[in-house]
């Protein structure tokens, strides 16, 4: 069966039927491949006493542990602790497995050994992201860039991308998922596409320039660049026409600002832009997209693609699988992936809507989707953000409070201390620039208000900028992802953190 023929099939399957292929895929996936190579899990399945037997319905799922990020991290005894989640395939092994004698058979021993290196070796590598967390790396091989190749086609889909579209990727260029699974989208779905590396290798400018000679139809990337993009364009009046899309990725995305970036791209001439987010990660080497909805309703959530990989929502604390449409946390099992593999992989990203397997109610298919607003708990955990002044603080509402609130459009959080003395209360410091004219004695009022209301916070200064001095503060142009919320709090021994800037330890790069 060709692969697109199988993707229908299983995007028109009902959920009992989903779970069960997925089981089926999965008991094949950890007896092949996983439990032979994977140094990780064979020792985890010894420890456990399990086989791939064991697990037979997803529900069984469960009696495999976790595996979190910090099983990833370098020890002092262990300290390339990554390298045993890579997959080593055993040719002694893989000569005895069914699939592999009967290929040789076949094609002959030179082509079975091609497509084993194809499998098996790496030839690519992503590094995660997080503000303040070790970026660790995650192996791909020519088998995994397929598989990411036909999922960022299908997120094309999803989005109802058109052959004829043209698309800027104005993702930060860097070993990072979201821009090489955009560079794949558009070579695989088949439309012509710039990407312009974002902010920081091009500048606002140099991405304009590329705005006015590509006329892009979509234009995706990080939602604070894109914010500063289309506002210079404004500044600029530079027309963008044949804007129909905007996709978001590697931040929340809110309602608030959905509807700031469709204002503002009405302003440029195209007043009917779908705004549409997606969600994804290092560790499935996999993002998901929203399908278009009309904008007076609700989005239907991320369409996942139940043959390359499983989600579970679990109770944070319990751990236990929660049922369907239930808030929890999302945990991904992969089906296909070689390379560096993990397995019910705690993202610590929380979903209020959970899982849901019923069509969906803009593009009809049945594809599983998440629903609802993710929030990640790494990054109040990274940050140590989580009690100031007293009062214990979630930062991920706190950036939908701001998204959301009226009459202004980019923002940034400082925290200081107050007096810089290391030992004295945390002190939060709002940064906002206006999208029209309120005066700010007003605002101030207004915004104070609203974050009481919400977060039982009083900010303990605000400052009103203008576009061109927030593009300083959030560092467009000149960090590779824009800094929304600063840490200015000196630390006890002196240095400053400055936890929002993303630098990819490069000398700690994996060195086959
Ligand atoms: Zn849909």
């Amino acid at each position: 069966m060709s692969s697109s023929r199988l993707q229908n099939r299983w995007q028109q399957l009902p959920e009992a039927e989903i779970r069960q292929l997925q089981a089926e895929k999965l008991r094949q996936y950890l007896r092949t491949v996983m439990v032979p190579f994977s140094p990780h899990y064979r020792e985890l399945f010894r420890e456990q006493k399990l086989n791939a037997d064991s697990i037979r319905t997803l529900d069984d799922l469960q009696r495999l542990p976790f595996t979190k990020k910090t099983d990833l991290l370098p020890t002092p005894e262990h300290p390339e602790r990554f390298k045993e989640f890579i997959l080593t395939p055993d040719a002694k092994i893989l000569a005895r497995q069914p699939k592999t004698i009967f290929r040789a058979v076949l094609h002959g021993r030179k082509k079975v050994e091609a497509e084993l290196s194809a499998e098996f070796r790496p030839v690519s590598m992503f590094f995660t992201t997080g503000r303040s967390a070790e970026p660790l790396p995650f192996l791909l091989t020519r088998h995994d860039l397929g598989n990411l190749t036909s999922a960022s086609r299908r997120l094309m889909e999803v989005c109802g991308a058109q052959p004829e579209f043209r698309m800027l990727n104005a993702f930060p260029f860097a070993p990072h998922l979201a821009f090489w699974f955009t560079y794949y989208a558009g070579v695989s779905f088949g439309v012509l596409t710039v990407s312009t590396g974002g902010g920081k290798v091009l500048g606002t400018e140099g991405n304009l320039r590329l705005i006015k000679k590509l006329n892009p139809d979509t234009i995706i990337g990080v939602p604070t660049f894109i914010y500063h993009l289309l506002q210079q364009a404004a500044e600029e009046k530079v027309s963008c026409k044949n804007l129909k899309r905007i996709v978001l990725g590697g931040e929340k995305t809110s309602d608030g600002l959905r509807r700031k970036l469709r204002d503002m791209a009405a302003g440029l001439g195209a007043p009917n832009v779908d705004v549409l987010a997606t969600y994804g990660f290092t560790e499935s080497k996999l993002a998901w997209a929203e399908c278009p909805f009309p904008h007076d309703l609700e989005p239907s959530g991320y369409h996942l693609y139940p043959d390359l990989g499983i989600i579970e929502i679990v109770d944070p604390k319990t751990g236990r699988a929660v049922p369907t449409g239930q808030p929890g946390e999302i945990v991904f099992t992969p089906l296909e992936a070689r390379g560096t593999v993990v397995l019910r992989y705690r993202t610590g990203d929380f979903i209020d809507g959970g899982l849901v397997y019923e069509p969906c109610p803009h593009c009809g298919r049945t594809l599983p989707r998440l629903v609802g607003k993710i929030s990640r708990a790494s990054e109040i955990k990274e940050m140590q953000l989580d009690k100031l002044k007293g009062t214990l603080v979630d930062f991920n509402q706190l950036e939908h409070v701001l998204d959301d609130a009226p009459h202004i459009g980019a923002w940034q959080l400082e925290l200081r201390k107050a007096g810089d003395d290391p030992f004295d209360l945390d002190e939060l410091v709002l940064h906002v620039s206006k999208t029209d004219s309120t005066a700010d004695r007003q605002l101030d009022h207004e915004l104070r208000e609203r974050f009481y209301n919400e977060v039982e916070l009083h900010p303990n200064q605000i400052f009103f900028h203008d576009a061109a001095e927030m593009r300083r503060l959030q560092g467009v142009g000149v960090v590779i992802k824009e800094q929304k919320v600063v840490d200015h709090r000196p630390r006890a021994n002196g240095d400053a953190p400055n936890v929002a800037a993303v630098k990819p330890e490069l000398e700690k790069t994996y060195e086959p």
